[in-house]
């Protein structure tokens, strides 16, 4: 176990060349104290979790103090911002501490949000509100749980200066990890740079760090982009399936690992809504939840075409369609595994757009509906009024019910045996607005964090039953059916 001045930095990307990023220092607040710590995360790097409660660690990631090794850069990347590309963006307010191998020899690195500004800034201030910190800190957590591919989040430090947005609000940084945090953007900037040799240099940079086996293949670019593809489209259709919408699916917000990376006006289904929004700016709803599959293939087609110096005319058109049978394939797994069938059927597509029709005209709870599932009996129709209730339009769902009996009684589902697949895919928890919303309430008014740790354990084990969390397992109450959230706090 580290300390914190024993954590062995090895800061890779420190060593590109400087057209790569801008060295630069956070500035921190007067006064930092810890927020929370997710003591999870520092086993990634196998941080002893006692080193949360010196104020050397609240100061080193509060942006105070550099810890020995670290090397603070800002990374440059552009992206297409709905629809259209922006030449430069970058790091304009979290700045890379450092990368961390820990002793599996793998690689993380720390990025601290909200630590000031960097080149990159634009007009922003380079500084992050508690509230957004705590929105992040705590879905990259419950993602995690979910077994969907994303970026961690390791503690939230709080800083004793207002920031101000619509009015002053409570500031503070949050410690992101993540094998990489290079994004579809960081190639991008190349590209319509027309610098290749850059461009080159960081597809190198990527699969010597991230894909070794490939270094010395001929086609280790294709396969590169190839593997994005494949991983955009296994992240996706987890998305899908869970219900949960990114709210900003910018090119420089996608991650070349397939992690879902920055969580701004993100948000979870409660009632089924294919049209669902979470990003209160997004007027036109280009990122609303049934749309990220197709942003998804433009996303890629972006990347395809940022690598095309690199990749054989012939090989790009195939990254889009690789991502798009991957996301399809996934995604019908993911529901299958959902509706608790082992087995493919000829008209299984449409038993899941049947119900899906039901659940989005009875704004039935997503979450809820499937976990409750779960306790569906086949031969006892008045066992399963929990689910039925569900429903306005009983009748619709008896409908529906009964062709979903003769599809289990079609593989010999065993009820008990599959109650106990479905909760293993069905979670009973999720990060819902609400939720996080409580714990936002209470950390910036009476700087009690306390429920943000309950989230934090109570979302690490969310296909767990755990009766005493039960009311974190309702849908919101009329106050938190509305909350809005919006791009950049
Ligand atoms: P995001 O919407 O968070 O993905 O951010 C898009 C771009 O805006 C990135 O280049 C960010 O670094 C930058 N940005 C967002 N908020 C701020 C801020 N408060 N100060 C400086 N730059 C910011
Ligand atoms: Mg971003």
């Amino acid at each position: 176990m580290n300390t914190l001045e024993q954590l062995p930095f090895d800061n890779t990307y420190t060593r590109l060349p400087d057209v790569f990023f801008e060295r630069v220092m956070p500035t921190g607040f007067p006064e930092t104290h810890l927020v929370s710590f997710n003591p999870g995360a520092g086993e990634l790097i196998d941080l002893d979790p006692d080193q949360a409660k010196r104020p050397e660690f609240h100061q080193a990631f509060g942006g105070k103090q550099l810890l020995p090794g670290s090397d603070p850069i800002a990374m440059l990347y552009a992206g297409h911002q709905f629809g259209h590309y922006v030449p430069q963006l970058g790091d304009g307010r979290a700045i890379l501490l450092g990368e961390v191998r820990n002793s599996r020899g793998e690689k993380w690195d720390l990025q601290l949000k909200g630590a000031g500004m960097t080149r990159f800034s634009r007009d922003g201030d380079g500084r992050a509100v508690l509230r957004s910190t705590i929105r992040e800190y705590l879905c990259g957590e419950a993602m995690h749980g979910l077994g969907i591919p994303t970026t961690r989040s390791l503690c939230i430090i709080g800083g004793d200066e207002g920031v101000l947005r619509e009015r002053p609000e409570p500031g503070a940084m949050l410690i992101r990890m993540a094998p990489t945090h290079v994004r579809f953007g960081s190639f991008e900037v190349f590209f319509y740079r027309r610098q290749q040799e850059h461009l080159k240099t960081l597809a190198d940079y990527v699969v010597a760090e991230h894909f070794p086996e490939w270094i010395d293949d001929d086609a280790k670019y294709r396969r590169f982009l190839a593997e994005i593809a494949r991983r955009t489209g296994v992240m996706i259709a987890h998305w899908q399936a869970v219900g949960w919408a990114h709210g900003v699916m910018n090119t420089d917000n996608m991650s070349i690992l397939g992690l879902t990376l920055d969580y701004g006006p993100y948000g979870f289904m409660n009632d089924f809504n294919p049209g669902f929004i979470p990003n209160h700016s997004d007027h036109q709803g280009r990122y609303s939840f049934q749309n990220q599959p197709d942003i998804g293939y433009w996303n890629v087609r972006a990347i395809a075409q940022a690598l095309s110096p690199l990749v054989e005319e012939s090989d790009l058109a195939g990254a889009p369609e690789l991502y798009e049978e991957t996301m399809l394939k996934t995604y019908a797994e993911l529901m299958q595994a959902k509706l608790g069938l082992q087995e493919t059927h000829e008209g299984d597509d449409k038993l899941r757009r049947d119900l899906f029709a039901q659940m989005h005209s009875n704004h039935v709870d997503y979450t809820n509906f499937f976990r409750a599932l779960g306790n569906f009996k086949q031969d006892d129709p008045g066992a399963n009024a929990e689910i039925r209730d569900q429903f306005l339009d009983r009748e619709g769902f008896d409908w529906w019910a009964e062709r979903y009996q003769a599809r289990l009684k079609a593989e010999r589902s065993v009820d008990a045996e599959r109650k106990v697949r479905m909760d293993h895919c069905n979670p009973k928890y999720i990060l819902r607005n609400y939720l996080a919303q409580v714990a936002i309430q209470r950390a910036t008014e009476q700087q009690d964090y306390s429920e943000i740790d309950r989230l934090l354990e109570l979302l690490r084990h969310p296909f767990d039953d755990q009766p005493e969390m039960n009311e974190y397992a309702t849908p919101p109450p009329d106050w938190g059916k509305h909350i809005v959230v919006s791009c950049s706090s």
